[in-house]
């Protein structure tokens, strides 16, 4: 088939190389004038790596990526109230991965590339438009329509080609990389997190190397309300430094790295999915078709999974339109569930309410160190609830044989 795929992300590019691969004609469309590295940390979890080691591309991922053992958050008083350790999944050697999104959008596009598949730039979709045996994309500020047999729409929680729906969560964070301090006050393996209540919290997560001879790095983020944000912007840097030792004392070694606020990009996130993500000739996978706070680190994972499946169910017989209803079918059960964990856990870590950290700290934290809690927490975090992996004939990669030489 002729399939053009809408939006140059993480999910666009998994699914261009994929059903490149098995064969179809694809293009990809993006807005920006250029690829370039853009974003900050996430995690990519066992359920991600799966999907990259099917493509050959999880060992490179790895490599620019920093192993993470366990997510480890402590309240003002130095309580532990988050703690999921994959140790606790039971399946020797299996970690996530910090990385910059760069670096996963790296590793993709460079594989893209070495493809030959088309990524057409400057191309701001607008609308798509179905015809006979067509579905056709229309830019902003150019006459010309693209016609594809098959549109993927892969651009992210503000596709154009999406429902609108004012979805924004009142919580986003600010964001920023910053270089590993060697020798410094945190521990490598881990995704740390400091909180006070549910209003306040600060998060440091390393995110490995940019690029071959690379420093190391990690991110540093910040919640913040979307109201509050101007007159963060309003307060001084110096100010704000003061709120971040106070809360977490031994930030004070890696403050001096922030010069500018401008350093500190603010993100919001959106909690949306609509049904059914299929129309005549185009199906919306990713954050374009579900997207949620990042609390539980699962965004550029379900992307993966989703793009797998499409490429999967594309393989199997009959119909387009049943085909990529069995697209949708092979996630809808994962998404629904990761959708509904999202949602509950966020305000546990993001509130302005006293009472969710409460229950957290008083009765959720204390009671999920008791078996088989730890194991449920690691499921949770590592994206394994609900068996997706299962359900795309997809298996854990051998984590030993990708960190060897
Ligand atoms: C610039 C950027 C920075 C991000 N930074 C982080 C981060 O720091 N941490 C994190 O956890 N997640 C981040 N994310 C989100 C994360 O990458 C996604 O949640 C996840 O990877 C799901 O991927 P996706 O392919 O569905 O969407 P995305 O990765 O969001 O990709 C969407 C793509 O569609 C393109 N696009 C959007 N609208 C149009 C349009 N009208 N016409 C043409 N192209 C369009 C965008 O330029 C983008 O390349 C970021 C996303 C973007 C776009």
């Amino acid at each position: 088939m002729d399939i053009g795929i809408a939006g140059c992300g993480i999910g666009g590019l998994a699914a261009a190389l994929l059903l490149h691969r098995q064969g179809h004609h694809v293009t990809l469309y993006d807005r920006f004038p250029a690829p370039r590295p853009v974003g900050s940390g996430l995690m990519l979890q066992p359920t991600g790596m799966a999907v990259l080691d099917r493509m050959g591309l999880a060992a490179e991922a790895l490599a620019c990526g920093a192993p993470i053992q366990r997510l480890h958050g402590l309240n003002r008083e130095g309580v532990a109230v988050l703690e999921a350790d994959y140790a606790d999944l039971g399946m020797a050697g299996v970690f996530g991965i910090g990385i910059h999104r760069a670096s996963l959008f790296d590793v993709l596009h460079r594989a893209v590339m070495a493809a030959g598949i088309a990524i057409l730039t400057d191309h701001q979709v607008r609308v798509s438009t179905a015809g006979a045996d067509s579905r056709r994309l229309h830019f902003t500020d150019r006459d010309a329509a693209a016609a594809h047999e098959l549109v993927v729409d892969c651009m992210g929680v503000g596709s154009p080609l999406a429902p609108a729906g004012d979805s924004y969560l009142p919580f986003g964070a600010l964001w920023c990389t910053m270089e590993w301090p060697e020798d410094g006050p945190f521990d490598a393996s881990l995704l740390e997190q400091r909180y006070e209540n549910a209003g306040k919290m600060a998060g440091v997560l390393p995110t490995g190397r940019r690029g071959a001879g690379g420093v190391r790095e990690f991110s540093f983020f910040w919640s913040l309300q979307q109201a509050d944000h101007a007159a963060w912007q309003a307060n001084s840097l110096a100010q704000f430094k003061a709120e971040v030792t106070d809360l977490w004392p031994q930030c004070d070694a890696v403050l001096d790295q922030l010069q500018s606020p401008e350093q500190m990009v603010f993100a919001c996130y959106a909690h949306r999915s609509f049904a059914p993500p299929v129309e005549d000739r185009l199906v919306h996978i990713g954050d374009a078709w579900h997207s949620a706070s990042p609390q539980l680190g699962q965004g550029a994972n379900t992307a993966l999974l989703d793009a797998f499946a499409l490429s999967m169910a594309l393989e199997s017989e009959g119909e387009l339109q049943h085909r990529l209803e069995l697209a949708i079918a092979l996630r809808r059960n994962h998404v629904r569930l990761y959708q509904w964990l999202t949602a509950a856990f966020t305000p546990l870590y993001q509130s302005a309410s006293a009472w969710p950290a409460m229950v957290r700290d008083l009765l959720l934290a204390p009671a999920s160190r008791i078996a088989p809690g730890p194991a449920i927490k690691a499921r949770l975090v590592a994206g394994l609830a609900g068996s997706p992996l299962e359900a795309l004939g997809l298996a854990l990669p051998d984590y030993a044989a990708l960190r060897a030489p």
